[in-house]
């Protein structure tokens, strides 16, 4: 059964290690995500943008597919089903279909307005025992043309919006998504170091983990990170397996054309992506 985001990330937050959140694009993904945090113990949330939503047949699709899986793989840590960057719209269809828990992405508002729609949605969430996660500093990304530094949140903004009673929070800390430019300057511990003393005991997230160095995650974790967003890695790991397969001519061997052999490999890439980056956060064994 999914669960709420909250208690696991509280407790990774008390605990000092984070919980990955792992996008999902297909039934291979969801497959290879969930073993892998089966075999490690390891909680995990399910990260659903609303393009992969709308890709895996719609965010009602989505949720048949993730409760049967749990079913049929037998999956005993805790999972939730989250709802990655969404809109306002995107956030009320996820809560009625049965997501356990959302992202209210409302960074591109002036701060009343993000302030006014996440407290409806708290309220909602809070109603249904999910979680929800704001978002406030957007946190940029190569197709935003950002090069560099990304954007440092404002701690007392962050402060304001973790008042409403939101789940966890996403401040951005010089994170960007995807892959990092050569010149990029690294995460502001400084910023993240006044956030976290302003929000006390809010776990932290941390979008764009791909290609941050091992370090800084670590530091990040100690200053008060308890959820980081994988999603790029696992798409590399995933392409650079398949492309080995294919280059390789193992499709034109045999029954090598078979879908379920032709996406083994970069199905496998992913569960060892995931798997590595549970040890990386510390939340192995965390579900025991
Ligand atoms: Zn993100």
């Amino acid at each position: 059964m999914l669960v709420s985001a909250k208690e696991m990330l509280n407790k990774a937050k008390a605990g000092q290690y984070a919980v990955g959140q792992f996008n999902i694009n297909n039934l291979e993904w969801t497959k290879a995500v969930l073993q892998a945090a089966e075999e490690m113990k390891s909680p995990v949330i399910l990260g659903v943008s609303a393009g992969a939503g709308k890709y895996m047949g719609g965010f009602n699709t989505v949720v048949g597919m993730v409760n049967g899986l749990l079913e049929t793989m037998d999956i005993s840590v805790p999972v939730a089903l989250h709802l990655d960057h969404g809109t306002y719209e995107d956030c009320k269809t996820c809560i009625k279909v049965g997501f356990s828990s959302v992202m209210f992405d409302g960074s591109h508002y002036p701060i009343e307005e993000n302030v006014a729609k996440t407290t409806e949605l708290v309220g909602i969430t809070k109603g249904k025992g999910m979680s929800i996660e704001a978002e406030v500093g957007a946190i940029g990304g190569e197709e935003d043309g950002v090069i560099g530094k990304g954007e440092c949140a404002d701690p007392e903004e962050c402060k304001a919006v973790a008042d409403l009673g939101v789940t966890m929070l996403a401040a951005g800390i010089g994170n960007i998504h995807g892959k990092y430019p050569e010149n990029w300057e690294g995460l502001s511990f400084e910023t993240l170091d006044a956030i976290q003393q302003l929000t006390g005991d809010m776990p932290l997230v941390l979008h764009g983990g791909t290609g941050i160095p091992d370090d800084m995650i670590k530091k990040a974790i100690s200053l008060g990170v308890a959820k980081i967003n994988v999603n790029t890695e696992c798409q590399i790991a995933f392409a650079e397996a398949t492309r080995k397969y294919i280059e390789e001519g193992k499709d034109l061997e045999g029954k090598g054309f078979d879908p379920r052999k032709l996406l083994a490999p970069g199905t496998q890439a992913v569960v060892d992506m995931v798997k590595t980056k549970i040890k990386l956060f510390g939340s192995e064994g965390k579900a025991e």
